[in-house]
């Protein structure tokens, strides 16, 4: 029987693991699937419902809290919350593919621990704390107060990078894409 595979990756916000991601599901195509997550935030202009996320009023999100329908979920920022839901994990495995993960650093390592030898869990770490900020400047998409929050946030991210498997630092996006492909291919194919 497929024994389905946990990839996790994590970061602090700007660290570019959405777009290292995105990378790797293009190149790992038949193996790997996105898990789309929950969140009760509201939708960016340039994404879309039911691919990059399940955009869910917060009183829906709370209700499959409730339903115990979550793998893992997180208030990520204040009265912001997203999640993993059961039924997408499952739905991928039944597809006989491993599930790729984009998700906060609590929620990454709390998947770590309910899967431990199932997961593979990775930190994407920017060359310096300092770059990051610049970085998440740069990509404007967030509000000046959202921003804020988010700056807030990278020092205290950064100190759960030693408790995952892997840290590989975005300092070349070619190659932390390279880095994470490779440990991918050797966790998928040496279990
Ligand atoms: P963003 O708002 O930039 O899309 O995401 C904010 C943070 O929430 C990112 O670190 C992202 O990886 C994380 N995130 C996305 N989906 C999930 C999820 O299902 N669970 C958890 N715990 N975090 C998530």
């Amino acid at each position: 029987m497929f024994n389905g595979k946990l990839i996790i990756l994590s970061a602090p916000s700007g660290a570019g693991k959405t777009t290292i991601v995105k990378k790797i599901l293009e190149r790992c195509k038949n193996e790997l699937a996105f898990s789309i997550s929950a969140t009760s935030r509201t939708k960016r202009s340039n994404e879309i419902d039911g691919k990059d996320y399940y955009f869910l009023s917060e009183s829906d999100f709370k209700c499959k809290v409730s339903n115990n329908e979550f793998i893992e979920w997180e208030e990520v920022y204040k009265d912001l919350f997203y999640g993993t839901l059961k039924s997408e994990v499952e739905k991928i495995w039944k597809n006989n593919q491993h599930v790729i993960f984009d998700i906060d650093v609590k929620g990454g390592l709390n998947l770590k621990q309910q899967f431990n030898s199932n997961a593979l869990a990775i930190f994407i770490k920017p060359p310096s704390e300092e770059i990051l900020k610049q970085r998440l400047i740069n990509r404007n998409t967030e509000s000046d107060e959202n921003l804020t929050i988010r700056l807030n946030k990278v020092t205290e991210e950064l100190t759960f990078a030693p408790q995952f498997d892997v840290i590989i630092v975005n300092d070349t996006l070619e190659q932390a894409i390279q880095e994470v492909e490779l440990a991918i291919k050797q966790f998928i194919g040496n279990q």
